[in-house]
């Protein structure tokens, strides 16, 4: 039952919008967050001091590589600062963006309505529940339906009475190894999916086989996977043929840490996280296969040590640097505008 204001609409958190009007969109960003879950607690005392001090110049390097331990890194609560980053995506040209923030994370409605009267960048709100540690109290009691209801309303309806619609069901939090909570909240997501033609987005767990493995699932269970995006895939994916593997399934792949240099990921230290240049390889690569039309990048900022104002590259790196890497490995601007405008544009449009 898709509601007819947004056929051939997207929805922003301002409601239904011309799909023209959006422009450069970076589909997997956090405005807002509080991703206190994912806190590690530092190895010994020298670093468990470090973890409860506010974000500043004088222990930036060590959260640069130590991004989950900090407290104070994990959580963007201020509305303000968040018009002033999203401002400088938009005067770099960035039009649009993904606030991927899902239930268990912070996700705030009326802030992202705020943020985007202000700044005049189009925000599409995610729906749905992010990994299990972040599940709300008695989710493992609740249905796959009551959850499915809950997303379907976000999205025809609004957050709570809001009034503030959901364009995207996402991002939906899967772990390695993969829970059955999880797995009832993706069940839970793809009906919501053939119920209001949104589109679909995808946290896998940190391994190779993640992602494969969630999108047979999402076959099985009717899922659309033409209107499914796995996020992350940089961070989870090393090998061509397993990317070729995953592409092949007709999902979006989503090249969405740009920006995050830091050799080991915290939470999964046997796997690497890849350099914008070993980033932008991957996507030459993924081109060459023929899977231009199924890209979309983002910045995945979910912490304060990657906004500018605490030392960090912000929501324009992509359009005002990452393009200009693109062109020098040999990607071309029609290219470019495929993946930061067209895809993300047919993404985001209800059918
Ligand atoms: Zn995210």
């Amino acid at each position: 039952m898709i509601t007819h204001d947004i056929r051939g609409k997207v929805l922003t958190v301002l409601g239904p919008t011309d799909p023209n009007d959006l422009g450069i969109t970076i589909t997997h960003e956090h405005l807002l967050i509080d991703l206190g879950v994912v806190f590690i607690d530092p190895p010994n005392e020298n670093e468990r001091r470090l973890a409860e001090e506010p974000v500043g110049l004088g222990n930036l390097g060590w959260i640069r590589v130590n991004w989950s331990s900090n407290r104070d890194n994990l959580v963007q609560a201020d509305v303000s600062l968040a018009i002033r980053e999203a401002a400088r995506y938009a005067d770099a040209g960035g039009g649009s963006l993904v606030d991927a923030t899902s239930i268990g994370i912070g996700r705030n409605a009326e802030a992202l309505a705020e943020v985007s009267r202000a700044t005049g960048i189009h925000v599409v709100m995610g729906a749905g529940h992010y990994v299990g540690p972040a599940h709300p109290a008695g989710f493992s009691s609740r249905t796959a339906d009551s959850i499915t209801d809950e997303i379907v309303q976000d999205v025809q309806t609004g957050v709570g009475d809001t009034g503030i619609r959901s364009g995207i069901i996402g991002e939906i939090g899967c772990s390695w190894p993969w829970t059955e909570n999880e797995k009832k909240s993706v069940v839970a997501a793809v009906a919501a999916q053939s119920a209001t033609g949104a589109p679909l987005l995808i946290h896998p767990g940190r391994d190779q086989k993640a992602p494969i493995e969630i999108v047979s699932f999402i076959d099985r269970e009717g899922g659309d996977l033409s209107r499914t995006v796995m996020s992350h895939v940089d961070i989870r994916i090393y090998e061509r043929e397993i990317l070729r593997e995953l592409a092949a399934t007709g999902v979006y792949i989503e090249y969405d840490t740009f920006g995050l240099e830091s050799p080991f990921p915290p939470h999964a230290p046997d796997t690497y996280i890849p350099s914008d240049y070993q980033r932008i390889e991957q996507l030459v690569g993924l081109i060459e296969d023929g899977y231009l039309e199924r890209v979309l990048l983002a910045h995945d900022n979910c912490t304060k040590h990657r906004l500018r104002e605490f030392g960090g590259h912000g929501f324009d790196h992509i359009p005002l640097t990452v393009t200009s890497w693109m062109k020098r490995m040999g990607i071309g601007q029609v290219q470019i505008d495929k993946m930061l405008i067209e895809n993300p544009k047919r993404l985001l449009t209800f059918a």
